[in-house]
């Protein structure tokens, strides 16, 4: 497939004003509880590395990363998940964030959020940079979405295609040619 970058969706600006109102929510729905926020790589890590600094929290904060391919169809919300890379931190009684780039089926978080609860996390939320409308497997609203997009392919601020354009500063549609 031959692909081109096509218009911008999202600007640098319209991220960094979004993210620091983001922060702002995370701050006050936890302001004295510690927190810990698992970014799900790769994609994930532009995101929470400007979410971490948007908030402000007595309480430590704590982060750590894990990677994740799902091989369920589009049809099973049940198929089974390869952990890539593992946790190195326990998330046992702790108030965790999950922070993903895109949710687009929710198959992923559908499996991250079932090992994560069953690895005794005392709660789970979600924070999503990005939400497609088709998120159906995951079966609960997003806790905390940056925007909301139409079902198309985008590249940019942490998401790829093909391992490139992760390094531009803005989200942008990649259009077939
Ligand atoms: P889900 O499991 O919710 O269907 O898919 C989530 C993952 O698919 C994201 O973390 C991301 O890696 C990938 N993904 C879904 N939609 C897009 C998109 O429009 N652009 C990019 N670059 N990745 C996407």
């Amino acid at each position: 497939m031959k692909t081109a970058l096509g218009a911008i969706l999202i600007t640098e600006q319209e991220i960094r004003r979004r993210i620091v109102e983001l922060g702002r929510q995370i701050s006050n729905d936890y302001s004295k509880t510690s927190l810990m926020f698992v970014g799900i790589l790769r994609g994930s890590f532009i995101f929470l590395a400007d979410l971490i600094r948007a908030i402000s929290l007595e309480a430590p904060v704590e982060v750590d990363f894990m990677s994740v391919s799902s091989y369920g169809d589009s049809t099973a919300t049940s198929g089974t998940v390869h952990i890539e890379k593992d946790l190195g931190i326990s998330v046992d009684g702790k108030d965790v964030i999950i922070v993903e780039d895109i949710v687009d089926t929710g198959l992923t978080l559908f499996h991250v959020s079932n090992i994560l609860s069953g690895r005794g996390a005392r709660s789970l939320r979600v924070a999503a940079l990005l939400e497609k409308p088709g998120n159906s497997k995951y079966k609960r609203p997003l806790d905390y979405v940056g925007f909301k997009i139409p079902n198309k392919f985008v590249v940019g601020f942490g998401l790829d295609y093909a391992q490139q354009y992760r390094n531009l500063p803005d989200i942008r549609v990649l259009d077939e040619i």
